[in-house]
């Protein structure tokens, strides 16, 4: 909720979640300028227009322009330790987010999302379960949607389902959810969050504001995820492999109670998530829906006909007997570590990116017991090579079309060539989806090539 007695906001960054921003401020009434630091000609044609009918600088934030605002909108991207915002502090501006804004605007239950690795696999899957139980759910955040243009889009939500990132949460003000969900914890951006303590804290936003009436859903496997477990005043309920949780992971089943009665048995071998962290995914999504209210009897035809997003372990070919899997939204240690345990030995792993200061050192064993070669791309080549040298076969290349023909030459039949970067994919692609899709059509071209088959 916009402080009381705002009349003027300046929204910091102009994207997708700045707009949405702008409008659902501007429909509450107040005066609205914005700073964004990209120049006016790099903006989208859409962003043009909407700066167009405001107050608006491009090319920078300036303090004369920013401190305007009695209250500034920081859209998720923007780094909290800007010049600007700390002049914000020093003059008691208040500096909130869009989970800030909507708070206390949300008549619908919400559940929110957030954790290291599978937010958007959990968030996109309890969209479909509820949809197969008859519920009409938004579903965004760090999805897709931005969160605000819901309260403008005309629809009528009967829940909200956001999937929630350290940034957004960082600036989250009263915001409380029904029932929050925190799936694991490995260490991810700590190029933006000063260190692994200030990240775990911006995770547990999620629960400060939830009472007893709330539910807490936290990964039980987690070791790091339940030492966070005793301040929360929420109803806590967990998911993982042991039988005390209250969503069970055997084999490929998932068997979810409810207050110590069992709700149902969920099979998953019918599925796109019969692999081992969307096993977890699953019961976490599960858990979210059954806590809601939804019957456990409706819940399998969502299990069935969600799709996992790509270049999320996908498997792209086989060739001779080698598997070539794109896992290129594995942009941090956890999800490639996630990614690492689901292959079996013999792996050739192309690594690299630009590193966002994980520890990959936590990965020597894994690496050591998993990887046969590992083929190096981008800024982190050096870092890896000396981080896993002494353990496997290291070998920088020049690129991923380089990357994917010695994969190829390496891998033997039985073998797996797994594309799970552990870093950000800015220095050489657009984004992680770029990276997938250059890896996909490196395999696919290899495939065309006759020697090869
Ligand atoms: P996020 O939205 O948190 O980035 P995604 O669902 O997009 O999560 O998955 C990102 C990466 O993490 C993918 O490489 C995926 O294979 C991996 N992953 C998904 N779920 C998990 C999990 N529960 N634990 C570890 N890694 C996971």
């Amino acid at each position: 909720m916009a402080p009381a007695g705002a009349k003027k906001a300046v929204v910091l960054g102009l994207g997708i979640s700045g707009m949405a921003a702008v409008r659902f401020l501007q429909d509450r009434g107040l005066k609205v300028a914005v700073s964004e630091y990209r120049p006016y000609g790099a903006l989208r044609v859409e962003e043009q227009d909407l700066a167009g009918t405001l107050a608006c600088e491009t090319g920078g934030h300036s303090e004369d322009f920013v401190l305007q605002g009695d209250i500034i909108v920081a859209s998720p991207g923007v780094p909290l330790d800007l010049p600007v915002l700390q002049a914000a502090r020093t003059a008691s501006i208040p500096i909130v987010g869009e989970l800030a804004l909507a708070a206390g605007n949300i008549s619908v239950p919400v559940i929110g999302v957030t954790g290291s690795n599978g937010k958007t696999t959990v968030t996109s899957l309890i969209g479909e379960l509820l949809r197969g139980c008859g519920y009409h759910p938004f579903v965004g955040g760090n999805i897709g949607t931005p969160l605000l243009s819901a309260f403008s889009d005309g629809a009528d939500y009967d829940v909200m389902v956001l999937e929630l990132s350290s940034f957004q949460l960082d600036l989250s003000g009263e915001f409380r959810p029904d029932i929050g969900l925190l799936l694991n914890l490995t260490p991810d951006h700590l190029d933006r969050h000063d260190c692994m303590e200030e990240y775990v804290r911006a995770k547990m936003r999620m629960f400060i504001h939830q009472e007893p009436e709330d539910y807490a859903i936290l990964g039980g496997d987690d070791a790091l995820v339940m030492q966070q477990a005793e301040g929360i005043r929420a109803s806590v309920a967990t998911f993982g492999h042991d039988r005390q949780h209250q969503a069970c992971i055997v084999g490929d089943e998932i068997r979810v109670d409810v207050n110590g009665r069992e709700a149902g048995n969920f099979s998953l071998a019918p599925t796109s998530l019969n692999s081992m962290v969307n096993h977890l995914n699953a019961a976490a999504a599960i858990l979210a829906v059954t806590r809601l209210g939804a019957a456990g009897s409706c819940i399998d035809g969502g299990l069935r006909s969600f799709v996992v997003a790509a270049h999320r372990m996908t498997r792209v070919a086989e060739v001779r007997g080698v598997t070539f899997i794109n896992d290129s939204k594995a942009t941090n240690v956890g999800a490639m570590a996630a990614a690492l345990k689901s292959c079996p030995p013999g792996v050739v792993l192309i690594a690299g990116g630009r590193d966002k200061h994980g520890d990959f050192a936590g990965l020597r064993e894994l690496v050591r017991e998993r990887v046969a070669h590992m083929l190096c791309i981008g800024e982190a080549t050096d870092m890896l090579q000396e981080t896993f040298g002494e353990l496997t076969d290291v070998e920088p290349v020049r690129d991923m079309q380089a990357a994917v023909t010695r994969g190829a030459a390496l891998a033997k039949p039985g073998q797996t060539v797994l594309l799970a970067p552990g870093c950000a994919s800015f220095d050489m692609f657009t984004d992680y989806g770029a990276r997938g899709r250059v890896f996909t059509a490196a395999v696919h071209a290899m495939m065309d090539t006759r020697e090869l088959i």
